[in-house]
C-alpha cells in the first residue's frame, strides 16, 4: 500500500467532516459531541489524478482529560505507522488547546510530511486569526481550511498529492 493519509489532531476540530469531504460519501460519523467518531475509518480518494486513502482517526475517547491525552497519542503513533503522510487538524474556533501542543511535540519529531491545517476558517476574517498556530512550532506554512464548504482544500490537495 501507499499514498496514504492520515488525520489526527484532538476530538471535535472537525476531522470526519472532512475525511467525509475527502471521500465523498458518508463513511464517518459526525456529531456535534466531542468524540463521537466511533472507529478508525478507511476511504479512498483522488486529487490531480493521483488515488490516495485516507485515514479518519477518532477511536473511543473517554470524557476524562488523562485518557483523552492518552488516547490521542495512541491515535497519532498508528497514523504515523500506516501512513506516508499527517494531516494535523487543528480548529480556529477553540484556538491553542494543550492537546494540540502535546501532538505537536510528537509530531515536530516525525520524519514524515506533516500538514498543519487549521480547519473552520469558513471566511476570510477568519484567515488572519489562523496565524496563531505558527506558534505550535510546526513550520513555515500552515493551511487555512474550513471542511464545511470547502474553501481552502483545493491548495492543500496540491501539496498533499505532490508529498507522495
Ligand atoms: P471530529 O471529532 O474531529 O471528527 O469533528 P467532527 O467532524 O465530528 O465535527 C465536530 C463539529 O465541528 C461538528 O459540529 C461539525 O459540524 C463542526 N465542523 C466541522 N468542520 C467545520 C467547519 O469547517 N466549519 C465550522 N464552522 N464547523 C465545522
Ligand atoms: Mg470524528
Amino acid at each position: 500500500m501507499s499514498n496514504i493519509v492520515a488525520i489526527v489532531g484532538r476530538p471535535n476540530v472537525g476531522k470526519s467532516t472532512f475525511f467525509n469531504r475527502l471521500v465523498e460519501s458518508r463513511q464517518a460519523i459526525v456529531n456535534e459531541t466531542a468524540g463521537v467518531t466511533r472507529d478508525r475509518n478507511y476511504g479512498k480518494s483522488l486529487w490531480n489524478g493521483k488515488e490516495f486513502s485516507v485515514i479518519d482517526t477518532g477511536g473511543y475517547v473517554v470524557n476524562s482529560d488523562d485518557v483523552f491525552e492518552g488516547e490521542i497519542r495512541k491515535q497519532v503513533a498508528l497514523a504515523i505507522e500506516e501512513a506516508d503522510v499527517i494531516m494535523f487538524v487543528v480548529d480556529v474556533e477553540g484556538g491553542i488547546t494543550d492537546l494540540d501542543q502535546a501532538v505537536s511535540n510528537i509530531l515536530r519529531r516525525v520524519e514524515k510530511p506533516v500538514f498543519l491545517v487549521v480547519n473552520k476558517v469558513d471566511n476570510n476574517q477568519r484567515v488572519m486569526e489562523a496565524n496563531e498556530f505558527y506558534a505550535l512550532g510546526l513550520g513555515d506554512k500552515l493551511y487555512p481550511i474550513s471542511g464545511m464548504n470547502g474553501s481552502g482544500t483545493g491548495d492543500l490537495l496540491d501539496d498533499v498529492v505532490a508529498a507522495f
